[in-house]
């Protein structure tokens, strides 16, 4: 089991409050999806769920476990960036063994695990070559490959598309499903584009201002939204 739960989490940053107490459950093998607008607090909260981020008061656990003070190797979460910082030097096989290697483990593991990460992730042809030598989708998934390998209870991703073109966004929106589907791990994933939201979302979390505005699934959050700023954001288009 691992559902992610916060109680009234705050996160300030010298004088300024950040985050201003959250409260969600983010139930095992759930696709939650964080939305609201740039600069509310979604990279944040993320990133005090996998432990990059303190938290300044309130509790996080995550399957029924206190996470305060688990670091973030020890906590079964993988968190997938915008910015995809592959090793350019290295090969795809080896970027996505790289973190294992890091944790001592071996190299039959990190062979096996590699080789079903690329056969998840349409991967196999490329193993041998390096980043330069691929499109953006393609690294993108080597980045997912990465926290695929850690086999993590919860994946974290914070916008982990904006950097592709639509036509290539829409494709791995499928590739992401699929592999929710699959591996049947809970994930948390931060974008700000409504339309991605509604389709990939068992539920979405509208922030706004360190605050959460409302939590439902994409239907909920369409047809009953909580107030103005929720319907807003919502069915505007981005
Ligand atoms: P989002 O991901 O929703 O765009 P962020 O979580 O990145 O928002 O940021 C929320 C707010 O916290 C922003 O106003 C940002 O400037 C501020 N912030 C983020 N990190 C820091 C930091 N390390 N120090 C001070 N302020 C920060
Ligand atoms: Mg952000």
């Amino acid at each position: 089991m691992a559902d992610v739960r916060l109680h009234d989490v705050k996160k300030q940053f010298g004088a300024l409050s950040i985050i201003k107490g959250v409260d969600l459950e983010v139930r095992d093998g759930e696709f939650c999806v964080f939305v609201g607008p740039s600069g509310c607090g979604k990279s944040t909260l993320l990133r005090m769920i996998a432990g990059l981020e303190d938290i300044t008061s309130g509790a996080l656990s995550i399957g029924g476990r206190d996470m305060t003070t688990v670091g973030p190797s020890e906590r079964g979460v993988a968190m997938v960036f915008q910015s995809y910082a592959l090793y350019p030097h290295m090969t795809v096989a080896e970027n996505i063994g790289f973190g294992l290697r890091m944790t001592g483990h071996s190299k039959q593991t990190i062979a096996e695990r590699t080789a079903v990460a690329a056969r998840m992730l349409q991967l196999e042809p490329m193993l041998q070559r390096k980043p330069g030598q691929l499109s953006g989708g393609q690294r993108q998934r080597v980045a997912i490959g990465r926290a695929i390998v850690r086999n993590p209870d919860v994946f974290l991703f914070d916008e982990p598309l904006s950097n592709l073109d639509a036509a290539l966004r829409v494709q791995m929106r499928g590739e992401l499903s699929k592999l929710h589907h699959d591996l049947k791990a809970t994930m948390i994933y931060v974008m700000h584009d409504q339309v991605e939201a509604m389709t990939m979302a068992d539920k979405i979390v509208v922030l706004s201002a360190g605050k959460i505005e409302q939590v439902g699934t994409p239907l909920e959050l369409y047809h009953r939204p909580n107030n103005l700023f929720v319907a807003g954001f919502i069915g505007s288009p981005k």
